[in-house]
């Protein structure tokens, strides 16, 4: 079936059969955004809302629709942090889109790296430390985009995160017995009672990799680089590639692993509830599970 009202030129065909124009796809796409902002109550009137902004499809993307809606409706403001990382060849392209992005379009940009806060950068880490370069990424990408959302006063952190990100973390939870993991996954994430975390929001939830990456190409938001250096060195990695053959054979499957997450979520958010088990770290302050903090434990090694 063609788009009923665009005619023969479709860039997308949804599992109904239905073939979408570039025009009538665009609307899909922001419209299916809205009603993840809108039914997850992502935002809030008169917050301040952070977007952790790498300058890849999907940051962009998310940056790009919030910024439209912030600008008609005006209820909240919204500006970008950037983490740069230090991954040579990679990341010095991206940040050149986000710095481009945000200064065409008046949005105050932050931004930290890995180099200024913690004296290496990423390469360095990886070198001295011999582990994955996602898990050491990982750790300290969550503690610099937390305390910087709260240094800034944000009131949420919004993270480009997509459906296909989301499913892998349920399976590599699945696989790894992580269980209590995800728990922590979710549209919005973070212990709302404790001021030392800004609550994460994820408005790409209910949207595929694919279908961000068209968006991302018709409204000509792509930069040239969105493959970082270490990607395909990581587990997640190796699920991706899995979960993408099952999808091509078994269409729905990535919506398939968000749906029913989503049904056992509230199960998991009440037993493994965190609340009463956040410490601050012994050597930096920040919030921990443990006496320090998975950051401070790593720069103990580097050192
Ligand atoms: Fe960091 Fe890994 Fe993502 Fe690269 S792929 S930005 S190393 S988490």
């Amino acid at each position: 079936m063609a788009c009923k009202k665009c005619g023969p030129d479709p860039v997308m065909r949804l599992s109904s059969g239905v073939k979408l124009c570039r025009s009538c796809f665009i609307k899909y796409f922001e419209k299916k955004v809205r009603k993840t902002l809108r039914i997850f109550s992502l935002i809030e009137a008169k917050e301040r809302i952070a977007v952790a902004v790498s300058g890849g499809k999907d940051s962009i993307s998310v940056l790009s629709i919030l910024n439209d809606i912030a600008s008609k409706k005006k209820h909240f403001q919204l500006f970008a942090i950037l983490i740069d990382e230090g991954i040579s060849g990679y990341r010095e392209h991206t940040i050149a889109t986000a710095k481009s992005f945000c200064e065409e379009r008046n949005i105050p940009l932050h931004v930290y790296s890995f180099k200024k806060e913690f004296g290496y950068t990423l390469d360095e880490m990886v070198k001295k430390l011999g582990m994955k370069p996602c898990t050491i990424c990982g750790v300290f990408r969550r503690y610099l985009l937390n305390r910087a959302a709260r240094e800034l006063k944000a009131d949420k952190l919004v993270t480009g995160h997509n459906m296909d990100d989301e499913a892998q973390s349920v399976l590599m939870n699945q696989f790894k017995s992580n269980i209590g993991l995800s728990a922590r996954l979710g549209p919005i994430t973070g212990v709302k009672t404790d001021r030392r975390f800004v609550r994460r929001i994820k408005p790409l939830y209910m949207v595929s990799e694919k279908e961000v990456a068209l968006y991302a190409l018709l409204k000509n938001l792509r930069g040239k680089h969105n493959e970082c250096t270490y990607e395909n060195l990581s587990f997640r990695g190796e699920i991706r590639d899995m979960l993408n053959y099952l999808e091509d054979k078994h269409h729905g499957v990535k919506n398939n692993v968000i749906n029913s997450y989503l049904e056992i979520m509230p199960v998991l958010k009440e037993k493994y509830k965190t609340e009463d088990q956040i410490n601050s770290c012994l050597k930096c302050n920040e919030p921990t599970s443990g006496d320090v903090c998975a950051a401070c434990e790593l720069l103990a090694k580097l050192k």
